[in-house]
Parts: structure tokens; sequence; C-alpha cells
């Protein structure tokens, strides 16, 4: 028992119900920010019922874009929006997946730590989900903890989770602990109505499993009808104004406000036994304006191979907007699918006529590579703003070697490793590794900026630190020589790997070893995206 004038924390459980990609993500980021935004101090922790041990291992085209943090973490691209909604770091902690749950009750069982004892998922399991969430809490010292349940309500695997969190309303207490269900109502395109039997059902799915849900969070294209609210309230077993509209509108960024209006996070206080206060949004509200009213538009070609899922990308889209709403441009993405310039169904020369800036993505394996190859080359001869990421700025060397430099058939050892000119190749220290999950070079290290060079007078700061994900780097060999030629190197890690890399004389030739997009946030852009839009709209 916690001693009575212990600060108790405060959880609330996120679920989803109907269907997955509903907008748990942005509806707890949104409560996060709600909350902060009167003084208090909020963590929030992903769950994931999938086996993987993390996203690391996963195909974008599966799970949308795989967020670093700061401690390396692989984690679900959540992680991203509570980081940019919140303004804090998470550590990989604060992504629980199957897969670790498992790992670790497994390890603890052959060490004998459960000797004698039938091992099973009530209450192992749901003892090892609980003390990771309470693990969370506590090393976050916060207020408030968010957990965000993630699939949909009746999701076989996400059964173990569910009754964890309901475990957890009775040894945390009721006044400690809230159930927040966001669902779809979706509306019939023959009568314009809403339809609320979807949530009544997901509603009831969670009562089964033993959960009471104390919020609904309805995901409709349309503000909820009065009506609609009613229905949705009676079948939950709630009052209406427990019932919340969470609406499409024009950024994700305008989400917060919009429950704010509905009296949400207020709801959620009282209901908590916390003070209401009076929130400090005024900048968030400033920003959002800053989005909505932005004219003047630039428009980005986004080069890459996982375009049809644009999710893939998310933290490279979302740095992007961060940097256009303070430089006041709307920005336009314009897609390319880099295996489609590669076969020659796209002609790259349309790239630098369609757009003023050019990113070019981050990506593993020889699929795409020429295409994106082809597409460094136009914009670098046609002095179009580029910015090369990870990947990408790995092959605006390749590409400036073999076209610059003249050596010829130069390349990445992970495109073709029998290449004469490896100039970019694995890192020493990544040639012993035989696992795949969680080996790369990840998360953040600093960097150590050259003076005089654009990557610095962006940073304006000699030591920066970004984030990592990769296992090849620049050869060191070719330094000198990619330098005499007119690449500059901009910055180096402590121990003398190429981080950075500029062109002389260009417009704007930007490429970055590690992804600077996860550490953007709103109202305060990275450096390297909003370099890269001032060069474009200028
Ligand atoms: N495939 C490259 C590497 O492993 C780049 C990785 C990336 O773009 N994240 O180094």
């Amino acid at each position: 028992m916690q001693k009575k004038w212990a600060k108790m924390t405060k959880y609330i459980f996120i679920t989803g119900g109907v269907l997955s990609s509903v907008g748990k993500g942005i509806t707890t980021a949104s409560i996060g920010l709600l909350l902060k935004a009167r003084g208090y101090s909020v963590t929030a922790i992903k769950i994931d019922p999938y086996i993987n041990v993390d996203a690391g291992t996963m195909n974008p085209y599966m799970h949308g874009e795989i967020f670093v943090t700061e401690d390396g973490g692989e984690t679900d691209l959540d992680l991203g929006h509570y980081e940019r909604f919140l303004n804090i770091n998470l550590s990989k902690k604060n992504n629980i997946t199957t897969g670790q749950i498992y790992l670790s009750v497994i390890e603890k069982e052959r060490r004998g730590e459960y000797l004698g004892q039938t091992v099973q998922v009530i209450p192992h399991i749901t003892n090892e989900i609980k003390s990771r969430i309470r693990e969370v809490a506590k090393e976050s010292g916060a207020d408030i903890v968010l957990v965000e349940i993630g699939g949909t309500v009746g999701d076989i695997e996400g059964l173990p989770f569910l009754e964890a969190i309901r475990q957890m309303r009775l040894e945390e207490g009721f006044d400690n602990t809230l159930f927040v269900h966001v669902a779809l109502v979706p509306i019939l395109s023959t009568t314009g109505e809403q339809k609320t039997k979807p949530v009544q059902h997901s509603v009831q799915e969670l009562r089964r499993i033993g959960i009471q849900p104390d919020i609904i969070v309805a995901r409709c294209p349309k503000p909820l009808e009065e009506e609609a609210r009613n229905k949705i309230a009676l079948y939950a077993n709630l009052p209406p104004e427990a019932v919340f509209s969470n609406y499409d509108v024009e950024t994700i960024y305008e989400v917060p406000l919009i429950l704010e209006k509905q009296g949400l996070a207020s709801y959620i206080l009282r209901r908590l036994k916390l003070e209401d206060r009076k929130p400090d949004l005024d900048a968030w509200i400033d920003f959002v304006n800053k989005i909505k009213t932005a004219s003047k538009p630039v428009r980005i070609a986004m080069v890459g191979k996982y375009t049809k899922l644009r999710d893939s990308y998310l933290s490279i889209i979302e740095a992007t907007r961060h940097a256009a709403a303070e430089l006041r441009l709307k920005p336009i993405f314009n897609w390319y699918e880099a295996t489609l310039i590669e076969r020659g169904k796209l002609d790259p020369a349309r790239i630098v006529e369609e757009n003023d800036a050019v990113i070019v993505l981050p990506g593993f394996g020889s699929r795409g590579a020429e295409g994106k190859i082809a597409a460094i080359k136009v914009a670098r001869e046609n002095n179009i703003p580029l910015l090369g990421i990870c990947f990408g700025m790995q092959l605006a060397v390749i590409e400036f070697a073999r076209n610059v430099l003249g050596l010829e058939d130069a390349n990445s050892t992970e495109i073709d490793p029998s290449t004469p000119h490896p100039v970019i190749d694995l890192i020493e220290s990544q040639r012993y590794i035989t696992m795949l999950g969680g080996t790369m070079r990840l998360g953040a290290y600093p960097i150590k900026l050259e003076k005089g060079t654009l990557v610095y007078s962006l940073y304006k700061r000699e030591i920066v630190y970004e984030r990592h994900r990769h296992r090849y780097e620049v050869n060191p060999r070719y330094v000198d020589k990619l330098e005499a030629a007119g690449m500059k190197v901009s910055g180096y890690s402590l121990d003398g790997r190429v981080e950075f890399i500029e062109l002389k004389g260009a417009k704007f030739f930007v490429g970055s070893q590690p992804h600077p997009e996860y550490k953007s946030r709103p109202m305060n852009p990275a450096p390297l995206f909003l370099g890269l839009l001032k060069a474009a709209s200028a």
C-alpha cells in the first residue's frame, strides 16, 4: 500500500475500437498535451501486441515508420506523435511489445525465478506487463501516465494487455485510473447518417473483458450529432458529457484544440480528482494558425521506395511541416517512387520541373537505389535544394563519386559488395554482428560540426546530438578525394565518422547520416529542414 501522503500516479488507458488507425495515437498525444498545458507532468507508453521484440525488424509497409528514440529504441511511430505533442524525449521503455514481455518471462523461467510454478498468461505475463508500465511511471516521475493499447479491442493478441489494465484499475484504485475508448463512427454515404452500432459493439467487447470505459472519443469525419452522442452514451452506460468527438480537421495539431473546446481535459481531471487549471495553449494555437493560414506554396519532391504508404516517412513529413509553419509556407508533397525511375518509367527530370526542393528518403537494400541516384543527379545538376537523409545521404555521396570524381561504378557495399569503389561501406564494428534485431548504430550520438559550413550555420552550435539508424557509412578512405572535388564533410562523430556532408557552392545540398526528423518539434523545427525550405523558397 502507498502511504497516504505519497503522490499517487494517475493512469489513463486508451483503447481502440472498430478498426485500427482510428486515431488513438493522436488522441493520446492530444490528451497529454492538454494535461501538460495545465502544468501536469505527463509521459506516454505505447503497447504493441505483436511478437516482434521491437518494430525494427518490420517492413515499413507493415508498420509505417520506425521511430528511433534518443536511447536507440526502434519503436512505434506513435512515440513520434507523443514526443512532438508533449515536447519530451521518451525512452525505448515507453514502447512495450508482446515480444519483450514473453522474452523476459521466458528468460526468468530459465533462470529459475519461478521455480516450482506453472508459468501462465495470468498472472506471470500480466504481472510483467503491469510491472513494466509501473517502471516507466516511476522512472519518469510523471503525474499522469498515458498508456495506449495498440490494435483493436477484440484482437486475440491484445487480451493479456487488457487483462493487465483491468487489474490495474483494482490495484491503483478508481480515482487513479481512467479508461478512454476511441472508436469509429462511420457516416453512411447514402443517407449521411452517423452510425453508432460499431461503437456499441466495441464497447460491449470491452465490457466482456471487464472494462467499463469512462470516456468515449468518437472518431467521425464530422462533429458528432446530438442524437449519435446520446445513443453512444446510452449503450456505453455513460452520461452524454463523457462522449467526445474527434472529427476530421485540417491538421493533426488542431485535434487537441477541438478536444479542449469540448472540455475533455477538464472532464478527465475531475474524474481523476485532480485540480483543473487554466491551460496555457497560446503558443500551440499560434502554431496551428500558422499552418492554417500559410498560403505561399513550397513543393517538395519526396523520393523513396515506400511512397505508397506515407506513414513510412511520418517524422520526415512532420519535420517538413514544422519548418514550413515557421516560414509561413504551405508544403506540397509530391511523391516519386524510386523503383519507377530505375525502371525508366518515370523521368527524373520531372522532379526538378515540378518541385522547389528534393528530399531523398532513407531506406535499405538495392531496390530503388539507382532511381534515387538518378534523382540526385538531376537535382545537383540543376542546383535545386536537396536534403539526403541516411540512405539518401549515402546515395548522394555515391552519385558525386561517380559523376564528379569519375569513379565509375562507385557504390555502397550494401548494394554491390564487389564494387571497385566502396565509397559507402559497412561500419567496422558491424562486421562481426550476425543478429539483425536492434544491432544497427542506433540512437543519439554527439556530432562535432565544422565551423564555416552551411550545416554549422544552421545549427549554430559546435556539438549537436542527432539520432542514428544505420549499418553503413562514408568510407573514410575516400574523404580526401571527395573533399578535393568540392564535397565538404560538415560534421564528424567524436570517433571520426562522417555525419554530414554538403556541396560547396550549391544553393543547398546537404546529406545527413543521422535522422534529423526525429527531433523536430512544433515551434522548434529541425535546423536542416528549416534550411532546406528557406533555400527552396528564396
Ligand atoms: N541502409 C543504410 C544503412 O544501413 C541506410 C539506413 C537508413 O536509411 N536508415 O546504413
